[in-house]
């Protein structure tokens, strides 16, 4: 049987077709070429490496011809058909495996991986009666950048579902209880609340009625008409955001392996991510690596007891928020509060049941992961704040020296004569155009890639394991999409650009010397003329 194709190939796989469809129509040069190259280059080795041997072989063929070719000289349209050709070959070998694993799906063997992974990102299904209300609302959400598709009644949505899970449902028209119920059946079952298709109800009443029984089928939110799209948007973004999260990772620390390995197992089965150490010593340097969401601590081991590790921690400035649970036999109450009052988040006895396991981290993480993200993003825009950023690149940088031949690239932007927009139509339509970079950003870059505002109207991209050959094509073909998006203010319309620098670990040593050249190189852009990109290169 064949498997299903992970994320990371079509991910990478429309990040190559962008590149060759930017460089087939206009743009052909040894930044693009290079570009290109390297991402097939990527595509092929993890393609390897997880045993898609004939999208490896493709990926390389690809490779190959782009190669033999003279990026100076131009591209012949029999040199156009041969890459083509090479593009296609590609194309169907990873058309292959998704035929096989549609099949699957319909043969309802058990998919291989979480719900979470298979569902379109950003696609909405909405049931609406009325084919021209339809039509309208998906006019709008579509302008935000939503691949959306209407439905008229539930029964002609329900065999979709499976076959592509989308991100929100949104129920447009009255419904019978009956038909409702038939819905909730035949959403994906969810492993956990991560998993969940949030359900978004429009109705024509405010009555609370209304409002219990949109709860009661698990709506999770609820408008109505008429409503302003932009409220359905931010509703719909904090969907995305909140599925978009990387998995929960939890850190166990635990003198028994055996103990540790058991819970991990049970953490595992809904798709989280865990590390164990049974050596409590090590805890900080694991801390720092893993970065977890929840600690869940052994009251005794040999070395040190878990309320010393808990203070510890707590002392750390860094890990002042972080959930910290204790897993013991302890039964003693009074022991159990007071391993609490050094620290500790809850009390789970063992033997514990897995579902309650389960659910008490679940619910300790999302909690966690809310407040931190009031604490880490920025308030306009969703995206990580200045100090957040900062740090996460020097996570990054950190994280690459310790690998050999890695490397980090980093972008710095900078919205062109902004002042001007400020100025021309006012400073909410100038909150407008952040937004609506924030939003582009995040849709066309990669789920790996981290994307911050790093002051005003300047924003901060880092690329992990990433050369800055490969950034720089794709952060041009971003400053050429942004450049003709039409922004609008009462009854005007205009367009607005951005200047970029790029720089990489480790043509230079440390998070900040990376920063301070990629802030150069946007000067420099800025320099000649604005609305384009420069790399700076490693010092010589
Ligand atoms: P340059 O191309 O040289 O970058 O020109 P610029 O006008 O963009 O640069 P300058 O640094 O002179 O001005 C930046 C402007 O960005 C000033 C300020 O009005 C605007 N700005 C900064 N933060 C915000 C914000 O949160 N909202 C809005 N609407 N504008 C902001
Ligand atoms: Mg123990
Ligand atoms: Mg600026
Ligand atoms: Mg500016």
């Amino acid at each position: 049987m064949e498997k299903t194709p992970p994320l990371f190939i079509a991910e990478q796989f429309k990040n190559i077709q962008d590149l060759w469809y930017h460089i087939k129509q206009t743009n052909w040069n040894s930044i693009t070429s290079k570009g290109l190259q390297c991402a097939l280059h990527k595509l092929a080795g993890e393609a390897g490496a997880h045993g898609y041997f004939q999208i490896n072989i493709a990926a390389i063929m690809f490779e190959k011809s782009l190669k033999a070719l003279n990026p100076s000289k131009s591209l012949s349209s029999s040199k156009i058909n041969e890459l083509d050709k090479k593009f296609e070959e590609l194309k169907q070998s990873i058309t292959l495996l998704k035929i096989s694993s549609t099949n699957q799906i319909r043969n309802e063997t058990v998919p291989q991986n979480s719900p979470r992974d298979e569902r379109s990102t950003g696609l909405i299904y909405l049931i609406q009666e009325d084919a021209e209300l339809a039509q309208d609302l998906a006019i709008q959400i579509g302008y935000y950048g939503y691949r959306i598709k209407t439905f008229s009644d539930i029964a002609q949505v329900i065999p979709y579902i499976r076959q592509e899970p989308p991100t929100v449902i949104i129920l447009g028209s009255g419904f019978q209880k009956e038909e409702l119920d038939n819905l909730k059946q035949n959403l994906p079952e969810e492993r956990s609340q991560q998993d969940a298709i949030p359900l978004f109800f429009i109705s024509d009443t405010d009555e609370i009625n209304h409002r219990l029984e949109a709860v009661r089928a698990g709506g999770e939110a609820y408008f109505t008409d008429p409503f302003e799209t932009i409220g359905l948007i931010d509703a719909l973004d904090r969907s995305f955001n909140c599925q978009n999260d990387q998995p929960y990772r939890i850190l166990l620390v635990e003198d028994s392996r055996f103990q540790a390995a058991y819970y991990a197992k049970i953490l595992e089965s809904v798709g989280m991510q865990t590390r164990i150490t049974t050596d409590p010593l090590k805890i900080i340097r694991i801390l720092n690596e893993f970065n977890p969401d929840l600690i869940l601590l052994d009251m005794y081991m040999p070395e040190c007891t878990g309320m010393e590790l808990a203070k510890v921690i707590r002392q750390m400035e860094k890990f002042v928020s972080i959930s910290i649970v204790f897993l013991s036999a302890e039964t003693d109450k009074d022991k159990q509060l007071h391993a609490m009052s050094l620290g500790g988040d809850d009390f789970l006895s063992k033997p514990i049941k897995p579902e309650h396991l389960i659910s008490s981290v679940t619910s300790r993480v999302l909690r966690y992961r809310k407040l931190r993200s009031m604490m880490v993003k920025d308030g306009l825009t969703g995206l990580y704040n200045h100090t957040s950023i900062k740090e996460q690149l020097e996570h990054e940088v950190a994280r690459a020296g310790r690998k050999k031949y890695s490397v980090v690239s980093f972008a710095m932007l900078d919205l062109d004569l902004f002042k001007n927009i400020n100025d021309t139509y006012g400073h909410l339509t100038g909150d407008q155009v952040l937004k609506s970079l924030a939003r582009f950003l995040r849709q066309r870059l990669r789920q790996s890639d981290i994307i911050g505002r790093y002051g005003g109207e300047e924003f901060a991209i880092i690329f992990p394991d990433t050369e800055k050959e490969c950034i720089a094509p794709i952060m041009d073909e971003l400053r050429e999409g942004f450049s003709k998006i039409h922004h609008h203010a009462d009854n005007a319309q205009f367009t607005v650009t951005f200047s970029c620098g790029i720089a990489a670990y480790p043509d230079f040593l440390t998070a900040n010397e990376v920063n301070e050249a990629a802030d150069q190189a946007l000067y420099q852009a800025k320099h000649l003329g604005r609305n384009r990109v420069v790399i700076q290169e490693a010092p010589q």
